[in-house]
């Protein structure tokens, strides 16, 4: 599995459309400074399903959409998709191509796809966890991690190699099975009163 493409419109400083093809390999983006590569490595964490507007350098979603300049006016949606070639099948969806697309407009309107179809965030969260892709993953090491890295607590780093070793999964579908075993228990315990008061 490899980036293939990125697709941003109205996203921060990229106010039309930008197409960027990755080939396989290394990719260097360089630029004057204020030029937008930063703004690149926060559009593919924003796509991915980053939540944070503040680590996203803003202080509210809001801040992603373009919003101008002396030349142009501010647009009112922002659109990311990434493109992923999965033909060795590395992400558990059956296409050769995965695109990945999040939009968001001023009117707080959010919307995720995966393949043109409309998905919830956690779908993507689901497809990419351990994969090594996630908005938190290690793939992308933005300014000031390595130090945060280094700074973190034993027990923050130890999920570094809980990811890289592929249990976060389980301990996500863990929670998510003891949260449907309490609703169950709860359902269960209602149609025993029920049952108690037809006896
Ligand atoms: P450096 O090398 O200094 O780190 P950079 O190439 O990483 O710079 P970015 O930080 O990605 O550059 O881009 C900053 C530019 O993006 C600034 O000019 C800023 O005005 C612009 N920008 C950020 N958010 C928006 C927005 N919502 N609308 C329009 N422009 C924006």
């Amino acid at each position: 599995m490899h980036l293939e493409r990125i697709e941003m419109t109205g996203f921060k400083s990229f106010a039309d459309k930008t197409v960027i093809e990755f080939d396989k390999g290394l990719t260097a983006v360089v630029g004057p400074n204020g030029s937008g590569k930063s703004n690149l490595s926060e559009a593919i964490r924003w796509v991915l399903g980053e939540q944070s507007a503040k680590s996203l350098r803003g202080s509210r979603m809001e801040d992603v959409i373009f919003n101008g300049t002396q030349e142009r006016k501010p647009v009112n949606l922002a659109k990311v998709t990434l493109v992923l070639n999965n033909e060795d099948r590395y992400l558990d969806y059956d296409f050769s191509e995965i695109s990945i697309t999040r939009s968001y407009n001023r009117n707080g309107d959010s919307q995720y796809f995966i393949n043109k179809e409309a998905v919830r965030l956690k779908d993507i969260v689901d497809l990419l966890l351990d994969s090594g892709l996630g908005k938190n993953s290690f793939s992308i090491i933005s300014q000031g991690k390595v130090e945060q890295i280094f700074l973190s607590k034993p027990e923050e780093r130890r999920t570094i190699f809980e990811e890289a070793a592929g249990v976060q999964k389980y301990q996500y579908r863990k929670v998510e099975a003891e949260r449907k075993l309490v609703r169950s228990t709860d359902h269960l315990s209602r149609v025993k009163d029920i049952i108690h008061e037809l006896d």
